[in-house]
């Protein structure tokens, strides 16, 4: 079988990776993708073709909105004949919720989409940049019998490559800015590139792919803290068209037991609006039930998010929300794992 050289797609769209400073002010601002690829003569050197396409107006993607999600996954959906693995160049501060929509909007996606990006630019003689792009591509190109190894979405940020919908960022100093807590990492950079295998994500690769568009953004997150209002919440809860809510609640999914929160949340239920416990820990999982402080949230109904990360848990809400769901096969539905984001 003769080798198949692969076919990369290295979409650009903002972040610190291609950022300059501003001369006068002396803050980092978005490039030109052109600039950015002159500055990596190394990619010429990569066993693969790579093409490139970019953002009209590169972002910082603290100014990140789902119109931007919906573009990059027009870009996949129009180039994924064509094209073997994708490196999506992007902000670190809201990569992980980029990376986990996408996860959610690219049904049966049997090729690689990596996301990755940078905490110093590309021009800065220390920059962690060029590690992280180059050997993104390199995952990306992976291939066993010239098919992809990898077949999901995935985040690579130094030296390792995440399940996307997995990570979150937890540092805006470390090189190390994200982190898995809940899934081992689907591979590590050293001397070899060392791929786990066993915890890969293995589509049905019968089914072709299909890209869901619709996000319905009618939700809250809420993070709860000791002593917060009734009043506070109620504003919250009677937002008009509100759909859906993430609660963040303490440990394992605990929260107060006082009869004015427990009422209140079983009356939005009643309204149809759809409440999902996360925890505020990074790492383990809700088990509403095991305390008494949890167990009258599962008695009216509330969602349990497991070990699900907020960045997938408000994901998944926006993309659920938009499907066409009965509300009483709802609750199943956000409770199954859909692209390997719960356990
Ligand atoms: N503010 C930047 C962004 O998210 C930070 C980064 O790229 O690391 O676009």
């Amino acid at each position: 079988m003769t080798k198949n050289i692969p076919n990369i797609l290295l979409i650009y769209t903002g972040g610190t990776i291609g950022m300059i400073k501003d001369p006068e002010t002396g803050a980092l601002r978005a490039f030109d993708f052109d600039n950015l690829l002159i500055r990596i003569p190394e990619l010429k050197l990569l066993d693969c073709n790579i093409k490139t396409t970019s953002f009209k107006e590169p972002i910082d993607s603290s100014n990140m909105e789902s119109k931007y999600w919906v573009e990059i996954a027009e870009i996949i959906e129009r180039n994924y004949d064509t094209c073997d693995g994708f490196v999506v160049l992007h902000g670190s501060d809201t990569m992980s919720y980029t990376a986990s929509v996408l996860s959610f909007m690219l049904e049966h996606l049997a090729k690689p989409v990596i996301f990755t990006g940078s905490q110093l630019p590309i021009g800065d003689l220390r920059t962690d940049a060029k590690e992280n792009l180059i050997t993104s591509i390199q995952v990306a190109s992976l291939q066993h019998y010239n098919k992809p190894i990898i077949k999901e979405v995935c985040l690579y940020f130094e030296y390792k490559l995440y399940r996307a919908n997995r990570t979150t960022k937890i540092n805006a100093e470390h090189f190390e800015a994200f982190a898995s807590l809940n899934y081992p990492d689907l591979a590590e950079s050293g001397v070899h590139l060392k791929v786990n295998n066993e915890y890969l994500f293995k589509p049905n690769q019968r089914k072709n792919l299909i890209v869901h568009k619709a996000l319905d953004e009618n939700i809250a997150l809420i993070k709860l803290f000791p002593g917060i209002s009734e009043q506070l919440l109620r504003s919250i809860f009677n937002a008009p068209n509100l759909k859906g809510v993430i609660l963040e609640t303490y440990g394992a999914g605990n929260c107060t037991t006082q009869d004015w929160f427990v009422t209140l949340l079983k009356e939005t239920i009643n309204n149809g609006v759809h409440i999902i416990n996360v925890t505020q820990c990074s790492g383990g999982s809700v088990m509403m039930g095991q305390y008494e402080t949890s167990e009258k949230l599962k008695k009216i109904g509330v969602i349990s998010g497991k070990d699900i990360t907020t960045e997938a848990a408000v994901s998944k809400l926006m993309y659920l929300l938009a499907q066409d769901i009965s509300p009483k096969l709802f609750k199943t539905i956000y409770e199954t794992a859909l692209r390997g984001e719960m356990s």
